[in-house]
């Protein structure tokens, strides 16, 4: 991932209220279509110019012909708000991210989230590296907005529960962790609207944090088909658990390692 600064002139006779407002239209269009990542971009005002800090998955990510329906509108708006188009000047790696897949193309994808990784939650399974989202076709809709706004509900409920002393842990855990949650039945829709759209199979990652029976869990099936899915050998060093039929990845439960 890269830290970049977009600069946003002032061109016309604007006021602050008028500006902020398409920014942060600008900006939350990138994050529904995964050219940006996270959710705080510090921002402030030097001389004739608005400077605002991101993350980006690809030095090209916010390159126009990336951008979908949302974007392109949300950037015609700018210039409502008095500010040109923003100049883009990439500062370096992000030492704090992960490294975006270098496949051109990958055999498989898994969808996978945890708290601490702001980026996209479709890798290549082979890599178990994020692809990012702006080059993937939309589950639903024009951009990915469902599909962030499904991460960040994933990543609130998985930070609750790693909580030493959570405040909520019973039921952030069992909505991570039980296949039938609302929680993994929506990520679940969305693997599969995936599959359909790539025309490649995206496996879904069900958390396992703790098990009943520690001796017995890495014989536990598939909890869909509940058919046998023990791997060889983890896939990604990850995911001790594979169902072709579900489409389904897990691990042993992390309690148990
Ligand atoms: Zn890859
Ligand atoms: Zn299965």
């Amino acid at each position: 991932m890269w830290v970049a600064e977009l600069r946003f002139k002032i061109i016309a006779d604007t006021n602050y209220q008028q500006a902020e407002t398409a920014l942060r239209g600008y900006l939350e269009s990138l994050i529904f279509n995964g050219q940006i990542l996270g959710r705080e971009f510090p921002t402030h005002l030097l001389q004739d110019e608005f400077i605002a800090r991101v993350i980006m998955p690809t030095q090209d990510a916010l390159h126009t012909s990336w951008h979908r329906q949302p974007g392109l509108k949300a950037l015609q708006q700018l210039a409502t708000g008095g500010l040109a188009y923003p100049s883009v000047e990439i500062l370096g790696m992000d030492l704090m991210s992960n490294h975006t897949d270098p496949c051109d193309d990958s055999a498989a994808y898994v969808l996978y989230c945890r708290f601490a990784q702001m980026n996209s939650v479709v890798y290549c399974a082979e890599h178990l590296a994020p692809i990012p989202l702006f080059k993937i076709p939309p589950a639903y809709g024009v951009d990915h907005e469902d599909l962030v706004r499904w991460q960040l509900q994933y990543q609130a409920l998985d930070e609750i529960q790693m909580q030493q002393k959570s405040v909520l842990l019973g039921p952030a855990e069992r909505a991570l962790q039980n296949l039938n949650s609302k929680l993994n039945r929506q990520g679940r829709q969305f693997a599969k609207q995936l599959t359909s759209k790539l025309a490649k199979p995206v496996y879904y990652a069900l958390y396992r944090g703790t098990s009943s029976d520690c001796a017995k869990e890495s014989q536990r099936l598939c909890p869909s088909c509940k058919g046998e899915w023990l791997r060889k050998t983890p896939l990604a060093d990850l995911f001790d658990f594979q169902c072709d039929r579900c489409l389904l990845v897990s691990n042993i439960a992390w309690q148990c390692q």
